[in-house]
This record gives structure tokens, C-alpha cells and sequence, in this order.
């Protein structure tokens, strides 16, 4: 095997090719973007690259010398159009092929937009996905503008937290009966809604956007679902997003909530494989798809040894961080399936803790300012060790000195 194709210069594609070479692989390692940067970090896009406390230089992966010193040939700029199996070639929007021995496709997801009637792509409304989405909103963050958040999950919640902090009289609408409702127990709901209230924010539940209107001033008329409407200057928009497939269903590879991967990131054909948030893989008995930073450069990792047929199955170990205002959440497991939450005070001023359970099993939780909550959860959940709930719920018993079975 003398060359291999990464599709997609993220997080995942990133880690995929560094690691080909830190495995020993000595062929040719093609990896292939659409944004005309190298690989950068997202999570500072809704936080510190857009509260303006971060500059460029740090978003970026590695240096642009790491990719010259790895022979890592970068294409940045560059759309795989096509991916013929049969072939082994990928190519690109500016008539170019690359032949590979095996490909990854590392493409990543697309931000959910809003529909043209509701100013979907129009000037003044935002989605945040990439670099291109946070620098055309910079000027925007300025104070005593309004903005409408639409979405009340966690970059919708990032985003209200940075824009309440630069001074931004901010409303944020969520169509479902509560925030967070995808992701987190109601008691986490109820914990954020506090502190965003707090901060003063406008937060509306269970009433979605209805009707969206440019006015000749350039602002905005909202209509919301409860009939209230606000005027504001900018709307931004974190209603989800959906896996990059178009070009691996299109090369017929198997689709299932995502590109399908077997536990060592291999699609349906033989010789290309698929890491990060663009893949579906399996999990204990069923087959889920992770969005974040540490699954896609775990899972990335695993992938690039299997493609050097060096690779063990992939165990994805779920967490996930937020930072909103001085608020640091780690969130260690994945909360499906729960069946009662435990909540626990911690031990410095403000933090908290939510332990998700279904029967007598621990399967995730959620850690507010409390890092000793998350360690030990993460340790346990990972071991597939419970605490006893209840003295889990006496904060007064420190972590270390809990039974688990
Ligand atoms: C604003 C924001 C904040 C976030 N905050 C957190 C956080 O706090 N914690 C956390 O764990 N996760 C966070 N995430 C999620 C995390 O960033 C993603 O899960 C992670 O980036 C996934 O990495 P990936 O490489 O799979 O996909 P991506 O990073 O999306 O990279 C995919 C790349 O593939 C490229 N591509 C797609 N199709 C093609 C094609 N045909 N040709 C060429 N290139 C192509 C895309 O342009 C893109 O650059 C955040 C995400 C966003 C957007």
C-alpha cells in the first residue's frame, strides 16, 4: 500500500493523517479540505474565537510547517466532488484526481439552516459551523445590538452566553417545551435556564420562529409560535446539523444515521473507511453517531491503525464539554435510556452535579464547575461501575469514599 486519501480536513482528518504517520506509514498521505484554511478547532467558535478573546493563529490544529515536516500533502480549498470505488480515485471540483490504495472520509456534518421563508441564507442570519460563519458575524458581537438565538441546545446556549457578555440584549427561542431537550435531563435544563436568565437573557420555551422578516432598516421582525413578536438585528442559528453523506451515498456506501462503520471505521467497501461526526458506528447494541471533539479524534486514531490493518475494535468512551459564562460543563457517557437523575451539590461555591441512571446503573453525568464529579463519573461509567444513588444524593459523603458495584 503506497497511498491513502483523507476526504475532509477537520478535527477527524486532521488526526487521521498525523496518526498514519506516527504509526509508520511511509506512502503518500493525501488530505484533501473544502475550507480554504488548514485544520482548526470548532468549539472556540461559539466561545473564546467569538467573544474576540482568542486570535486566529491559535484556532489552528498545527502549524502549517507540521503538514511540510509529515509529508502530509494539504489540499485546502479543494471539494471532493467524487469517489468512485471501483476505481479508488477521488475527485475534485477543479477537475483534479488523486488514486488512492484506501480513502477516509472524514467529512464531517452541515448546519441545519433555516428555511428560505424564514430567512434561511439571507444576509443578517447566521449559522455557526465554520471559520467562514464566526468572522462573518464578528462585527455583529456589539453591544446594545439585539439578537435573536434560535435553538436552545448547546451553541445556541454558547452563543447566547458569549453575545450577553459583549453587552447584546440577546432573546433566545426554543421550539421544543424546554432547552437542552435533546441532550440533558430536565434538571440540567432547569440549571442553565437559571443562569441565563441570571445574565438576562430572554429565554422562549416551547415557541418556535413562525415567521421571519427582513425590514427595509436591515433589522429583523421575529414572529414567535406564542404570537409574541421582537424586533431584533441578527439572528443566529444552532438548530443542529446533519452528516456530510451526499458524496459517500452517492459512491454507494452504505447510509445509516451517517456513513456506516463496522467497530474498525470500515464502510461498506472494503477499502475506505470513515471517523468523526460524518460516521455511524456501533455501541453497545446499537449503532450511534458522536458529536464531538474527543470521539472524532479517538475514533480517527483507531481508524488510521485499521487502515494499516494494525487496528483493534473502537470503544467509544462518550464526553463532552460546554463553556458558558464562568461555567465549565463536562458531561462523561451518553445519557440514553435513563431512567431517574440523582443530583448532588459539589463542594465549591455554584457547582453541581446530575447523575443519570436507568435501574440501579450509572450511565452518565453532567458536572457543573465540579471537574471531581466528572473524573469519578467518567472513571466509573468507563469501568461500568454504579454508586449507590442515594449516597450519591448525600454530598456530605465525598466521591473517593463511595461504595460501587
Ligand atoms: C461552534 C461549535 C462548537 C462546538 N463545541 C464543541 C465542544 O465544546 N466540545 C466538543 O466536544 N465538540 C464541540 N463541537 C463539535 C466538534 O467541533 C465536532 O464534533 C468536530 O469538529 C467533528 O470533527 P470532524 O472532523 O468529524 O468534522 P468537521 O470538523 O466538521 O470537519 C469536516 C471537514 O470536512 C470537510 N468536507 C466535507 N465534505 C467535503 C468534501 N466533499 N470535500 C472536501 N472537504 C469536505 C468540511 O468542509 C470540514 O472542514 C462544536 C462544533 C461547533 C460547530
Amino acid at each position: 500500500m503506497t497511498q491513502i486519501a483523507v476526504i475532509g480536513a477537520g478535527q477527524a482528518g486532521m488526526a487521521l493523517a498525523a496518526r498514519l504517520r506516527t504509526l509508520g506509514f511511509d506512502g503518500r498521505i493525501t488530505l484533501i479540505g473544502a475550507e480554504p484554511t488548514p485544520p482548526y478547532q470548532r468549539p472556540p467558535l461559539s466561545k473564546k474565537y467569538m467573544a474576540g478573546d482568542m486570535a486566529l493563529e491559535r484556532l489552528f490544529l498545527r502549524p502549517t510547517k507540521f503538514y511540510e515536516d509529515n509529508d502530509i500533502t494539504l489540499h485546502t480549498g479543494a471539494q471532493v466532488v467524487a469517489l468512485d470505488p471501483a476505481a479508488m480515485t477521488v475527485h475534485l471540483a477543479d477537475g483534479a484526481t488523486v488514486r488512492a490504495d484506501r480513502i477516509a472520509l472524514t467529512t464531517g456534518a452541515d448546519p441545519i439552516t433555516l428555511p428560505a421563508q424564514l430567512c434561511g441564507g439571507q444576509p443578517g442570519v447566521y449559522t455557526m459551523r465554520t471559520l467562514a460563519d464566526a468572522d462573518a458575524m464578528a462585527s455583529e458581537f456589539r453591544a446594545g445590538r439585539r439578537v435573536l438565538v434560535v435553538g436552545g441546545g448547546y451553541i445556541g446556549l454558547e452563543a447566547a452566553a458569549v453575545a450577553t457578555t459583549k453587552g447584546l440584549s440577546v432573546t433566545l427561542v426554543e421550539m421544543a417545551p424546554r432547552i437542552l431537550a435533546r441532550v440533558a435531563a430536565e434538571q440540567t435544563a432547569d440549571w442553565f435556564r437559571s443562569l441565563h436568565q441570571a445574565q438576562g437573557v430572554d429565554i422562549r420555551e416551547g415557541s418556535g420562529l413562525i415567521a421571519l422578516e427582513r425590514l427595509p432598516d436591515g433589522t429583523f421582525h421575529a414572529t414567535l409560535g406564542d404570537q409574541t413578536s421582537l424586533i431584533v438585528d441578527f439572528v443566529v442559528c444552532g438548530i443542529g446539523v446533519r452528516p456530510t453523506t451526499a458524496l459517500a451515498a452517492a459512491a454507494g456506501l452504505a447510509i445509516d444515521n451517517g456513513i456506516a462503520v463496522d467497530s474498525f471505521g470500515c464502510t461498506s467497501h472494503p477499502a475506505i473507511f470513515a471517523a468523526g461526526v460524518c460516521a455511524s458506528f456501533p455501541w453497545k447494541d446499537q449503532r450511534i453517531r458522536l458529536e464531538s471533539v474527543p470521539h472524532a479524534i479517538a475514533q480517527a486514531e483507531a481508524t488510521a491503525a485499521s487502515m494499516l490493518d494494525a487496528g483493534t475494535a473502537y470503544v467509544a468512551r462518550p464526553w463532552f464539554w460546554s463553556d458558558q459564562y464562568d461555567v465549565k460543563l463536562r458531561i462523561a457517557g451518553l445519557n440514553t435510556g435513563y431512567d431517574s437523575v440523582i443530583v448532588r451539590q459539589g463542594d465549591r461555591p455554584g457547582s453541581q452535579s446530575h447523575w443519570y441512571f436507568a435501574g440501579d446503573r450509572l450511565l452518565a453525568v453532567d458536572a457543573m464547575k465540579d471537574p471531581r464529579a466528572y473524573m469519578a463519573g467518567k472513571r466509573w461509567i468507563e469501568a461500568d461501575q454504579s454508586p449507590h444513588k442515594a449516597s450519591l444524593a448525600d454530598s456530605s459523603l465525598p466521591l473517593k469514599t463511595l461504595n460501587v458495584c
